[in-house]
This record gives C-alpha cells, sequence and structure tokens, in this order.
C-alpha cells in the first residue's frame, strides 16, 4: 500500500501489492527486430484463440501461398488461421501447444519452388509511414471485419479473438481504451521492441480500436523502464486528438487487466471469472495486438507472425525475432541465438513468473507467443519445497487480494469446494505468491492444477447429468 503511494506522489500509475523480481531485460532490450526465415517445415494449430478451434479450408497436398486462410469457425468467438509461410499442407494431425493442450492442426511442408515469404517482409513490417493514415475515417463494423478476417488476436497471452472485443455494445458502452505497453513479465523485450520500432502503426492500431468502440479516449499505458518506448510512443501519438501517454510504476504484474485498470484510471474491475474490464466501461489491448489491427484494417494482413524475445542466460545470443507461426522452438533456439549454452536448465514459452516450462521443443511458435526464455541453474531458484510456514507473505502480495496458502492447502487435500470458496477461480496465475514464499512452495502451479481439475469436475458433472435425463 505505502509503495503505490510513494509510486503516485511521483505521477506514476501504480496499484497496490505485488512484487519487484529482477528484470533481466538487458539481454536483449538493446537488439533489434530481426526476421527469421524458417529452414524447417512448420506445425500449424488450428486453435491458437480462446474459443472454438478452427477447421481446415483447404485439403491436404494443397500448396498455399503466404498468407491464404487455412482454416476458419463459424462461431463468434473464434479467429482463421492463415499460412505463415509459402508451401504444401500435410494431413490434419493433432498436435501440442506450448500451454501442453493437444488440439487439431495441420504440417506445412516449405515450398521447393516458392520463397517463404514475399519480397521486403520484414520492411512491410516495421514500416513507420502511418502519418496519413485517419482512424477515423474507417467504419467501425468494417474495422471490426477485417481484424475479423485477419486472425487477430489477443497478443498479450490471452488470445481472446480480438474482433470480439472491439464489437459495440450499445448496454456496454466503453470511454477508455488502454493500451497495455507494460511488459512487466522479467527478461521479455518483445513489446518493448515494438514500440521503439513501430510506435506510428501501434499508435494507428490503438486510434482504430477507440473509433470501433466509439472511446473518446485511449491511454498508452508504460512502465518507466522503458524511457525509449515512452519517448517513440510520445512522438507517435502526436496530433491524434483524444490519445495520451501514463507512465506506470515498474512493479508486476503492472499489465495484469486487474491492476493496470485501477492503476490508471483508479477503477476496481469486479472479481473473475465473472467481472471483466467491460463492467468499468473499459477495453484493454495488447501492444502487438494494436500493431496487428493497424496492419489488418489498413492494409489488410494477417496475423502470421509474432515478435518473440528469445532470452536468458542459457541461450549464446539473445534477441528480438520476428517468426512465422508453427516454427519449432528447437528451430527458433538454434537459428535465432546459436543454441543453448552449456549452462542452460530449462525452456519457458514466456517468462519465468507465468510461462509454462517447455519439454519438447518441436513445439510451434504459437500466436500467444511473445517470448522463449531459456534459464540457467543460476537464475533459477529450485529449491525443496517445505511445509507451510503460515508467515502471510503470499496474502500480503497478491495483487487480488486472495488467500493464496489457503487455495493451495485445499487442493493438496483434493478439496476443490474448498479451494472455490476461497475464490481460486479469480487467480490470474501471475506467480507472486510462489515468488515471495521462503518455503518454495509452488503455490500458484497448485492453484492452476486446482482450476484445471475444477473444470474437469464441472465437465463430468454436465455429463452425468445429461446421461441421467
Ligand atoms: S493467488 Fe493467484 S493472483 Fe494471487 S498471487 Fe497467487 S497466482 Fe497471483
Ligand atoms: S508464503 Fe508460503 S510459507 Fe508463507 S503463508 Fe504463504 S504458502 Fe505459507
Amino acid at each position: 500500500m505505502m509503495a503505490a503511494l510513494r509510486d503516485r506522489m511521483k505521477g506514476l500509475a501504480s496499484f497496490s501489492r505485488g512484487v519487484h523480481p529482477p528484470h533481466r531485460k538487458s539481454y536483449s532490450e538493446a537488439e533489434p527486430i530481426r526476421l527469421l526465415v524458417p529452414e524447417q517445415d512448420l506445425a500449424i494449430p488450428l486453435a491458437q484463440h480462446i474459443g472454438s478451434a478452427c477447421t481446415p479450408t483447404v485439403k491436404p497436398k494443397t500448396e498455399v501461398a503466404y498468407g491464404e486462410k487455412l482454416a476458419d469457425a463459424e462461431a463468434f468467438v473464434s479467429a482463421p488461421i492463415h499460412a505463415s509461410v509459402s508451401g504444401t499442407t500435410g494431413q490434419p494431425t493433432m498436435m501440442a501447444l506450448p500451454s501442453g493442450r493437444r488440439v487439431p492442426g495441420i504440417p506445412l511442408r516449405l515450398s521447393k519452388e516458392r520463397a517463404p515469404l514475399p519480397e521486403g517482409f520484414l520492411e512491410d513490417f516495421l514500416r513507420r509511414d502511418w502519418d496519413s493514415v485517419e482512424p477515423t475515417r474507417y467504419d467501425p463494423d468494417q474495422i471490426v471485419m477485417s481484424v475479423r478476417e485477419a486472425g487477430v488476436v489477443g497478443l498479450g497471452g490471452a488470445t481472446f479473438p480480438t474482433h470480439v472485443k472491439l464489437r459495440r455494445n450499445p448496454h456496454r458502452p466503453i470511454d477508455t481504451v488502454i493500451l497495455n505497453g507494460c511488459e512487466c513479465e522479467p527478461y521479455l523485450t518483445a513489446d518493448h521492441r515494438l514500440m521503439v520500432e513501430c510506435p506510428e502503426a501501434i499508435a494507428v492500431g490503438l486510434a482504430l480500436a477507440a473509433h470501433a468502440l466509439g472511446a473518446p479516449r485511449a491511454v498508452v499505458a508504460i512502465e518507466e523502464n522503458k524511457p525509449d518506448a515512452i519517448d517513440a510512443m510520445r512522438k507517435a501519438i502526436r496530433g491524434r486528438v483524444g490519445l495520451e501517454v501514463k507512465v506506470c510504476a515498474t512493479k508486476y504484474p503492472m499489465g495484469g487487466e486487474r491492476q493496470l485498470i485501477p492503476a490508471v484510471l483508479n477503477r476496481a474491475v469486479p472479481s473473475a471469472p465473472k467481472g471483466l474490464p467491460l463492467d468499468v466501461s473499459v477495453v484493454v489491448v495488447n501492444v502487438a495486438t494494436a500493431h496487428g489491427i493497424a496492419r489488418a484494417v489498413v492494409h489488410g494482413k494477417p496475423l502470421t507472425h509474432r515478435v518473440v524475445s528469445v532470452t536468458g542466460g542459457g541461450v549464446t545470443r539473445p534477441g528480438n525475432w520476428l517468426i512465422p507461426v508453427g516454427t519449432s522452438f528447437a528451430e527458433v533456439i538454434e537459428r535465432c541465438c546459436a543454441g543453448m549454452t552449456p549452462a542452460a536448465l530449462k525452456v519457458l514459452a514466456g517468462g519465468p513468473m507465468m510461462g509454462p516450462t517447455i519439454s519438447d521443443l518441436r513445439i510451434p511458435i504459437v500466436k500467444g507467443t511473445g517470448g522463449i526464455t531459456v534459464m540457467t541453474e543460476a537464475e533459477t531458484s529450485r529449491r525443496a519445497e517445505s511445509p507451510c510456514i503460515r508467515c502471510g507473505r503470499c496474502i500480503d502480495n497478491c495483487p487480488l487480494y486472495l488467500s493464496p496458502a489457503k487455495i493451495a492447502q485445499a487442493v493438496k487435500f483434493r478439496d476443490f469446494e474448498m479451494a472455490k470458496r476461497y475464490d481460486h477461480m479469480a487467480c490470474c496465475e501471475c506467480g507472486c505468491c510462489s515468488y515471495v514464499c521462503p518455503a518454495h512452495i509452488p503455490v500458484a502451479q497448485y492453484i492452476r492444477a486446482g482450476k484445471n481439475q475444477w473444470w474437469i469436475i464441472q465437465a463430468q458433472k454436465k455429463q452425468e447429468d445429461k446421461k441421467a435425463g
């Protein structure tokens, strides 16, 4: 509480609780975005978003050009998938996502005749000639349609289809769109680099989102540890009505919607899973999402690539890379970073606070992958779990005011009703509780396992009820 007050007295947006893990962003924050042109075949999952999986729109053994639609779904909460390189489609098969979930997917064999990507792809992605684009000239419905057709999803990790977020609802008007440029997860620098290298496109994407929603105000929120990104975004929004930059304290998890909205606007979002930013008239979009919106609406480009930080003490040459969706983690680590160092211990999809550990490097990069962190023994705190000493640190640091120790205990004893009573579904899995625990209890992991188990139990109950008629 006191820390938040101190931040606010310094003029920084802040929230109560949370933690200050070491940033470790210096590995890659100064590295410009480079393009990886894959040399190995790709695997394109057909569910890279929250919502229904897509069905293939092309048959196996079909030659497809870069950007051609590979799969789509009729469901509203869904987003089409496009070819991230030119190639030949294979037989649909099941494949694993970085989260561990198995989904249907299409193998994509690189074309022998055609170049994988159009010439000048990186230059086009990083183009800076956006000054003449006037977002209010676009029809709001057309913005939503273009974003849907391009397969844009929330790239901050949630992968919620963006066109659903941008559709106006007369019963729930939006007055502010926040651009989440915090990138509070340690190690990761992909959003930071995008703001430094493509600030004009991001500003246009944000203005388009605000226009689609009829929101008069749009706030670019950036943590104070990214001064070059703050400067770049301030310049990029100059002259664009309704857009402003708000500097936030460097604190984890500032980028969580339930921390960012109170910090920037002083509005509390009702508890998850039912409460949404929409309930306080706010929509939050990530930096890479805004960039995707601008490319989709103004130039009709599909979302086929991600800027990914490949970083950590466990890679030889950390950097930020523009990578086609479907490229394997193995190829990325080998070709972008000259492989792992002998000290490499574990590979994470994302950063150390929230990223799941990857045990099979054949897993593909998906739309939601913002980083690969390869950590060394020295960077991890692998210590044996000991019994809870009831110190209360997990409670004091939980940004959502939950009782992590009690939820974890309930999950350990498989008392999922009790875990629910402690509101385990509201947990955003930020990992602050695990980070501060002196007994090295992986509190957040227990809670995540409890949530998964809860969904399984609910699905089983539904089936049983159905059978019973
Ligand atoms: S209980 Fe959930 S929200 Fe609270 S600190 Fe732990 S992981 Fe974060
Ligand atoms: S921080 Fe760890 S030891 Fe302390 S109360 Fe929470 S779970 Fe127990």
